[in-house]
């Protein structure tokens, strides 16, 4: 569910017309609507009201301070992958204790800031990594809890660059070494264990896989507590998957019907870590159609956003949803939607059917809240794009255009070439 609906022709972002945006801040545009992350947020929160948990929104996918701050506000934790997300997050006002960290490479300097900080927990990705994070934190005499990240060698049956939880992949510790692993932990003297967690992949449309891995999981859990393990949080990452075309993926009651009952009677706190299903609705990429081109046997719609504004097309092949801002009666055609990149791969859509565009109109590329922004870059020498939060009938800029001399501020001309 979200807020972007038409009223009449006209295609609204809640209470505002999306046109008086686009001509007000420019395009390409980002605008999120503030109703819609909440509405997401406060899904989960209810859903599993009846059990002592946190919801830790996954910062990478989006990064945007108001987002930030309005998911802190709403008492919402983090994950975070980098010491960059920590900095954004703590800046945001997330309390640390409600911060988990996750990622398979962190480093020295990324870890110190993390112990200082006293996040919640490290979400442990290797063996090496648990022997650096106890270095670490043996060098600044303090305790650094853990969670050990496991592994279940689940398909979670999504597209393979955003799975993660199988056992060819990069992340977590297999479930067959995870006993070994924890006994390593144990021994280790500066290493508090307080958790378990796993994370099986990205916009996941069935449960199945969730019950699945739970399942194995509590296996672990059950098995560890016996060995005296005192496991009090449980982390079932993220990865519940949004409506992009016509997909109907579970939402957290469903997730809450399924898993609740499988943890009830275990004294636990549960962790969640959901990105894409709190922000990916709640946002929209604003296009202009620059000009139009028939190509041998197709047509082309080139608009002024490109892969360098939304990488999601080049990069997984996703579908989003394209549609005039103004809806009037017209013609269907089939085209392809393209940015004014220099890549092949530059196409915010193929081969689609859809309203013929009039050039210079408007288009709203939809779902585009969640690795949108977060993803892009400014590569062609492309200043970033503008990003809007909408409230009810106000509208505010949460984050400036870039510039041009943004795109060189940070270069240094070297002496000799003065
Ligand atoms: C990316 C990621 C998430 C968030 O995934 P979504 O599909 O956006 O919900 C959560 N946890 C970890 C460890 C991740 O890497």
């Amino acid at each position: 569910m979200h807020f972007f609906t038409y009223k009449g022709n006209e295609l609204y972002a809640e209470d505002v017309p999306v046109r008086t945006l686009a001509e007000r801040y420019g395009t390409p545009l980002y605008i999120y609507s503030y109703s819609t992350v909440l509405r997401h947020f406060r899904a989960y929160d209810e859903a599993f009201a009846s059990y002592p948990h946190i919801i830790c929104y996954a910062l990478k996918a989006n990064t945007n301070g108001a987002l930030l701050r309005l998911l802190a506000k709403s008492g919402s934790g983090a994950d975070i992958v980098s010491g960059g997300e920590l900095f954004r997050a703590l800046k945001a006002g997330i309390p640390p204790e409600k911060i988990v960290y996750a990622g398979v490479g962190k480093t020295e300097a990324e870890i110190m800031t993390a112990l200082k900080n006293r996040v919640l927990m490290f979400n442990v990705e290797s063996e090496d990594e648990l022997r650096e994070i106890d270095r670490v934190a043996g060098r600044m005499k303090v305790k650094a809890p853990i969670a050990l990240r496991i592994n279940p060698d689940i398909n979670a049956q999504t597209h393979p660059y955003i799975s993660t939880g199988m056992k060819e992949h990069k992340f977590g510790i297999s479930i067959g070494s995870a006993l070994q692993n924890y006994g390593l932990a144990a021994r280790l003297k500066n290493i508090e264990v307080v958790g378990l967690q796993k994370h099986i992949g990205s916009q996941i449309t069935k449960i199945s896989p969730y019950v699945e891995a739970m399942e194995k999981i509590l296996l672990l859990l059950d098995t560890l507590r016996s060995r005296k393990f005192r496991i009090r949080y449980l982390d079932i990452g993220g990865g519940l998957g949004i409506s992009y075309k016509d997909e109907k993926p579970p939402v957290p009651a469903d997730l809450a019907r399924k898993l609740l009952p499988l943890i009830n009677g275990r004294k636990l706190t549960l962790i969640m870590e959901p990105g894409r299903s709190i922000v990916g609705n709640a946002g929209i990429l604003i296009t202009r159609a620059l000009y139009l081109k028939k190509g041998a046997g197709k047509e082309f719609v080139i608009v002024d956003a490109g892969m360098n504004d939304l990488m999601r097309p080049s990069l997984y092949d996703a579908y989003h949803h394209i549609q005039p801002v103004i809806m009037n009666k017209r013609a269907a055609v089939t085209a392809d939607v393209v940015g004014p990149i220099c890549e092949s791969g530059d196409f915010l859509a193929k081969k689609r059917r859809m309203p013929k565009v009039n050039r210079g109109e408007y288009l709203a590329v939809m779902s585009a809240g969640a690795y949108g922004m977060s993803m892009s870059s400014t590569y062609n020498s492309r200043p970033q794009a503008a990003e809007v939060m909408v409230k009810g009938s106000t509208h505010s800029l949460i984050r400036k255009r870039g510039t041009l001399d943004d795109l060189v501020r940070d270069e240094v001309i070297p002496g000799f070439l003065k």
